[in-house]
């Protein structure tokens, strides 16, 4: 049974309670992080602890703690683990108040964190590709913010699911924006493009390492969101998550991206994302 954390205590997962009353529960009232950990070491620990942080101060939750808090929190979770490979999910909500749509202001946040194992990228998977189709995009307008309302996201997802494929790509007003969950890059004559960090895309951190990875490589990015026909028109096609690292895609509504076979470029960069993990 693995350890996991709720508002001050570290105990089995199994026992974590919160209120009924609690508004993550009874609104969706609340934010999260899923924090890759390689070699008992977390990736990018920074970045998610800055991106928390802005996803609590646009929600005004208030930080229940400060970074090293946080950091405390997180390494004993590792070290309570037993794993070298393992992900850190982290959830705070507003706290529990009488169900009213506004919050009151001397309200406590609820803290929770939990350890899963790393279920290793499935090389197998990416030596063929994944598959994804295109849906329309019905969240709201601050896919910036890492809520855990994801109904929209939920939804897509599995109709992605019904469909055999592995994602959903959302396009709003004719633009492609980013995967359920999931940012997308797209390749054409060597050039490489993804949606611009805006209100429009949630900014990941797994694309903030593929675009080290490219300005570092000298590799051309433009970050400007593609439209429907390019994304199918696309020599390679990449989607990039903690969980999923950066991975290829090769069906895109049915339809074979490129050769049909992962990309030379995807193939440098995922080559490249394995190296900084060590
Ligand atoms: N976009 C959405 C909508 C997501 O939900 C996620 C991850 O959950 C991502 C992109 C990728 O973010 P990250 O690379 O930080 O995991």
């Amino acid at each position: 049974m693995s350890t996991a954390y709720l508002n001050g205590d570290y105990l089995p997962l199994e026992e974590c309670k919160v209120s009924v009353l609690d508004r993550g529960f009874i609104f969706g009232d609340a934010v999260y992080e899923l924090i890759p950990v390689y070699n008992s070491k977390p990736f990018y620990l920074q970045a998610h602890l800055m991106r928390l942080a802005r996803s609590l101060e646009q929600t005004r939750i208030n930080n229940p703690h400060t970074e090293d808090g946080w950091k405390q929190i997180i390494n004993k979770l590792i070290e309570t683990s037993g794993l070298e490979q393992l992900s850190v999910y982290l959830q705070v909500t507003r706290g529990v108040a009488k169900r009213d749509h506004a919050f009151p202001e001397d309200i406590t946040p609820t803290v929770f964190a939990m350890t899963n194992s790393w279920p290793a990228v499935n090389t197998g998977m990416y030596k063929k590709g994944l598959t994804v189709i295109t849906a329309e995009d019905m969240r709201w307008d601050r896919c910036d913010i890492k809520v855990t309302s994801l109904m929209a996201n939920v939804m897509k997802k599995q109709q992605a699911a019904e469909n055999n494929a592995d994602e959903a790509i959302m396009i709003r007003d004719g633009s492609v924006l980013e995967g359920s969950a999931t940012n997308v890059f797209i390749v054409k004559e060597g050039q490489v493009s993804t949606a611009p960090k805006n209100n429009l895309i949630l900014p990941g951190i797994a694309r903030d390492v593929v675009v080290e990875i490219l300005n570092e490589n000298n590799i051309p990015l433009f970050e400007q969101a593609a439209t429907q026909a390019q994304l199918t028109d696309a020599d390679e096609v990449w989607i990039t998550s903690s969980t999923k690292e950066c991975a290829p895609v090769t069906i895109v509504d049915g339809e074979p991206v490129g050769s049909g076979t992962p990309g030379e470029l995807w193939q440098k960069v995922y080559d490249l994302y394995q190296q900084r993990k060590k």
